[in-house]
């Protein structure tokens, strides 16, 4: 089960909420193809006609594109390969397709607010989704 946050700038209006973590689909890799690029779809299902793919988590997590300016979820993929490498997908801005900054639960105290830029956001737990 995800958690679903709501973030709040101490210092200007801005207001977001976040779905965050893993639902109950999360084990069908299928059911998440739709969330990555045609090149990472691509890729995804060569690793997977391969065999290659040792075991898979695909989570919700807050992302920041610094050309974009937004703050968003982004769901991500990181393969564990039979070969123990790791690949990840879905860490690409879906707009501007920059890099992302991807933050880990225990870094969402900080985080800058894209409203303001001035103040770090404060998280509290809203509920949960799945
Ligand atoms: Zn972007
Ligand atoms: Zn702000």
């Amino acid at each position: 089960m995800g958690t679903v946050y709501e973030a709040d700038c101490p210092k200007c209006s801005y207001r977001g909420e976040f779905h965050i973590g893993s639902g109950l689909f999360a084990l069908q890799l299928h059911r998440h193809l739709r969330f990555f690029d045609e090149k990472e779809q691509e890729e995804i299902q060569k690793l997977e006609t391969e065999n290659r793919i040792q075991k898979f988590q695909i989570t919700n997590q807050l992302s920041f594109c610094k050309d974009c300016g937004k703050l968003r979820e982004k769901t991500v993929l990181l393969v564990t390969g039979a070969d123990q490498e790791r690949y990840l997908f879905g860490n690409h801005c879906s707009d501007c397709h920059s890099e992302l900054v991807l933050y880990g639960e225990q870094e969402m105290g900080h985080v800058l607010c894209p409203g303001c830029k001035k103040s770090e956001l404060k998280f509290s737990e809203a509920g949960h989704w799945d």
